[in-house]
Order: structure tokens, then sequence, then C-alpha cells
């Protein structure tokens, strides 16, 4: 673990936070704060999701954790803050990066004074895995 990148940030290291770090770095699967807790639960039996939501809040004011709101059924994480795009499946709710980046501008009128500083292209779907399952119960 490079505790050195986080040395910078005013931000206690404890085992827990170590640990949701660590689960944390180069995971791609967007998981939810009741994954995280769920997967370290066992390293960790005090760990709590309380402790899970206020490390991310933390995290997610520094820009080191991005939160996504794709899945309506609860805020997933993105340890990838560089700009990207998402796709979720409505069936399992897997979550897969869309690298593709999309020409999206606003016209004078919709951007309504505001400076835009980015956006965010949500696609939904049905992944391949469920398409299979469906095909077979029907
Ligand atoms: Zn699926
Ligand atoms: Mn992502």
């Amino acid at each position: 673990m490079k505790e050195n990148k986080y040395k910078d940030f005013g931000f206690k290291l404890t085992p827990q936070r170590l640990a949701i770090l660590g689960f944390l770095e180069g995971n791609t699967s967007h998981p939810s704060a009741e994954e995280i807790d769920s997967a370290l639960s066992e390293k960790f039996p005090t760990m709590s999701l309380a402790t899970v939501y206020n490390t991310l809040e933390t995290l997610r004011q520094r820009g080191l954790v991005r939160e996504l709101s794709i899945d309506p059924d609860k805020k997933r994480f993105d340890p990838n803050v560089s700009p990207h795009n998402h796709l979720i499946c409505m069936e399992c709710r897997r979550v897969v990066d869309v690298q593709e980046n999309f020409p999206l501008s606003l016209g004078l009128q919709d951007k309504a004074g505001f400076d835009i500083i980015g956006h965010h292209v949500e696609f939904y779907g049905i992944c391949p895995e469920c398409r299979r399952a469906a095909a077979h119960t029907t």
C-alpha cells in the first residue's frame, strides 16, 4: 500500500481506512458502501458501515473517489476519478466503464450562465449474462 499517496490529504490513516483504500485501489467494480463493508468485515470485525460511509465521504471531498448515482438502488463508488462514462445493467446492476468521449456542449441558453466543468453520460441496458439467463428461462 502506497501510504505516502495519502499523506498530504490531512487524512488519518487508521488500519480500517487503509483497508478501504486498499480495497478501492484499482477496483473497477464500482462497489457500494455495503459491498465494501461486507468485503472487509471478516478481516476487520469492528468495521462498521458508518466507518465505510465516513471514509468514502472524506475521500470524495478530497477528490480521491468519485460517487456515482447511476444505480437507482444505492450510491456506487469509483476510485478512477479521471473523466469517463458508465454503463449499467438494469437487471444485475453491474456498472462498466465507458472510455469513449462524447463531444457534448451546451448552447448559451441551456448553460444558464454556468461555467460547465464536466459531464457524465449514463447508458442503461441488459448485460450479456442477464440476457443469456433470460433466454434460458423463457
Ligand atoms: Zn446483468
Ligand atoms: Mn468507472
